[in-house]
């Protein structure tokens, strides 16, 4: 019976898997897929609020979520930012042959297992573009747990290759400085006009959470000091700039407009 409504569960998430396109002004499209969407956990976060305060915010302990990943289409090319677990890819929402060039936000499974198939081989001809921090750590001997990033690298090869903060990597897409989830963590800044969206990746996890209680981290953030300085720089830039925030775990389409809650914190608005 478990097994049975599980699996209920599990079909049921992906009918409703979903997607959402957005031009902004200067030409750029961008489209946000659910590749898998979930909750999470009110366990997983933690930061300066109490546990009562802090599930004010999450009413029954969990918050729902999604792994989006994001096609840009930008001068007549296609850009996919990050591949998720591959979903997208295996029931043909992401058309592999038409992915000029992936960028990835950093190499946690839930950004990059999409980018090999369950064979190990490569699910894309496009080349793959990781920040040179991020790769640089993954790849050293002694970090654990790296076996998937290595093997990335090998089977990408020359086509697995690497940017700094503050490139330009295609028109209209920038690479953002956002460490502090990982060592080499990165937002990448969409728009060629006076529009622009800021593609998140992991500096927030929770929206219902992070957004009004930026100081509050997941788990998952591997220097949660630098997590919490970036998160606010990122949102506070966004505000003053009028940036739509679209972030990888926020419930799809993961996009809206942050303005300040007068208490050092934001909300999120529908852009
Ligand atoms: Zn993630």
């Amino acid at each position: 019976m478990g097994k049975i409504l599980f699996s209920m569960l599990f079909l049921a998430s992906f009918c409703f898997a979903q997607q959402k396109s957005i031009v902004l002004d200067g030409g750029v499209e961008v489209t946000s897929i659910d590749d898998q969407p979930r909750e999470m956990d009110a366990s997983l976060f933690s930061g300066k609020l109490t546990e009562a305060q802090k599930l004010a915010y999450m009413p029954n302990g969990k918050t729902p979520a999604s792994v989006n990943v994001f096609l840009v289409k930008s001068g007549g090319k296609t850009y996919l930012i990050d591949a998720g677990f591959g979903n997208a890819v295996k029931d043909k929402r992401i058309d592999t042959k038409k992915i000029d060039v992936i960028f990835i936000t950093h190499e946690h499974s839930d950004h990059i297992s999409g980018l090999l198939k369950e064979d190990g081989t490569a699910n894309f001809s496009a080349p793959v573009f990781i920040s040179k921090l991020e790769s640089e750590y993954w790849l050293k001997k002694e970090t654990p747990n790296s076996d998937l990033q290595k093997k990335l690298a090998n089977v990408y090869a020359s086509r697995y290759k690497t940017f700094n903060f503050g490139d330009t990597l295609a028109p209209g897409i920038v690479a953002i400085n956002a460490i502090g989830h990982t060592p080499g963590h990165t937002a990448f800044l969409i728009g060629t006009g006076k529009q622009k969206l800021l593609i998140a990746g992991d500096f927030l996890h929770a929206a219902a959470l992070q957004f009004p209680e930026p100081t509050e981290s997941a788990s998952f953030d591997m220097d949660k000091e630098q997590s919490v300085k970036t998160r606010k720089s990122l949102m506070e830039q966004a505000e003053k700039n009028g940036w739509i925030i679209a972030g990888i775990h926020v419930p799809n389409p993961g996009w809206g407009k942050v303005k300040s809650n007068g208490k050092g914190g934001f909300i999120l608005n529908n852009p």
